[in-house]
Parts: structure tokens; C-alpha cells; sequence
């Protein structure tokens, strides 16, 4: 077996992954205003560290302070450019009877276009960087590598640092994303560490 087979068979395991937590996820309401989500906005709340709280495309933009229509075409762009997510997100169209190149009707009104997603911020390159706490995630995959990096930030002190070791492939891609849609700040990536701001508020 090579390394290409090696990675080729990890992304598939990933993408298991993300559709059998799609499947558990089916008819699950909204933690914030009960609202049964789609499968597409438990993909979306399942890439942004909600996987243990599901969030409909609102409540999730309220909940990150974001524009919801930016948070939106951005995390569809981000969604797409990696197979585990790809694959979940084709899962959603097939149950929801979304035929590509449209748009879910679900999340886009019709006619709708897609944002430019802008590429995520790059890292601060700050050097002497101090960290308040660390998180080795080891080989965690990306739905669970973000709610536990939610949840290990959420309790720290804005501006505080925490330095995350993660392994999984798709974290040099994952990381910087999800900071650039969360708000929190990424100072400096020498993969597999990374140093995270905590945002204020
Ligand atoms: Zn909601
Ligand atoms: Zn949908």
C-alpha cells in the first residue's frame, strides 16, 4: 500500500464519517429556535464546532456574529474544496432532491449567485508567540477536531492563545478557515502546531 492509497482511504473513511453523522443528524431541530434543519445546515453546523448543538444557517450566524449570507457562500466554498465535506454536501442534495449546479433551494433564494469567497486570512507569522493553554487533537478528523477546538477556546479569556497540535491532513486547510469564519485569530501555523488568538467576546 502506498502513501496515495494511505490518503485516498483516509479521506474516504472521513467522508463515512461525516455522512453517518448526517444520517444521525436527520430531523434534528435547531438548539436555538427549534426549527428542523436540513441536511445541509447540519453539514454547516457540523464544519463550525456545532456537531453536539446543531444550529440552523440563522442561528449559526447569529450565534458567530456573522453576516448570514457571507457565512453562507463562505463556508460553501470551503465546504466543497474538501472531499469529506464535498461528499457530505452531495449527500444533502441527493436527499433533498438538489440537482447541481442549483443552489438549495433550502439556503439560497431562487436566482441567488454566489458570493467571491475571499481565501482565509493568513497567519499573523507572529513569532514569539505564548500560549495560555495547549490541545494536542492528535489525528481527530474535522467535525470533531472544531467542536473540541470550540469548546477548549470557549472558556479562555479573550486574546489568550492556545496552541493546537492536529495531524489530520485536511488541518492546514480546516484551520485557518474556520478561523477566518469564527473570528478567532490565527497567529502563526508551523503544521501540526497552530496558535489560536481567542477572539474577543
Ligand atoms: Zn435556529
Ligand atoms: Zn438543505
Amino acid at each position: 500500500v502506498n502513501q496515495a492509497d494511505d490518503a485516498n482511504e483516509t479521506e474516504q473513511a472521513r467522508a463515512d464519517a461525516v455522512i453517518a453523522d448526517l444520517v444521525r443528524m436527520r430531523g434534528v431541530a435547531c438548539t436555538a429556535c427549534r426549527r428542523v434543519l436540513c441536511g445541509h445546515e447540519a453539514l454547516l453546523s457540523r464544519a463550525m464546532g456545532y456537531r453536539d448543538t446543531p444550529h440552523c444557517h440563522a442561528c449559526l450566524a447569529a450565534r458567530l456574529g456573522s453576516d448570514p449570507e457571507q457565512l453562507r457562500d463562505h463556508l460553501h466554498a470551503h465546504l466543497l474544496r474538501r472531499p469529506c465535506h464535498r461528499q457530505g454536501w452531495e449527500w444533502a442534495d441527493r436527499e433533498e432532491g438538489v440537482v447541481p449546479p442549483a443552489l438549495p433551494a433550502c439556503l439560497w433564494p431562487a436566482g441567488a449567485t454566489l458570493a467571491q469567497a475571499p481565501a482565509p486570512p493568513a497567519p499573523a507569522g507572529a513569532q514569539d508567540v505564548v500560549a495560555a493553554a495547549t490541545f494536542d487533537a492528535g489525528d481527530m478528523g474535522c467535525g470533531d477536531l472544531v467542536l473540541e477546538l470550540r469548546l477548549r477556546l470557549s472558556p479562555m479569556a479573550p486574546g489568550q492563545v492556545l496552541e493546537l497540535i492536529a495531524r489530520d491532513p485536511g488541518a492546514p486547510e480546516d484551520i485557518p478557515a474556520w478561523c477566518g469564519m469564527t473570528g478567532h485569530r490565527l497567529l502563526r501555523a508551523s503544521p501540526p502546531r497552530y496558535w489560536i488568538r481567542r477572539k474577543d467576546g
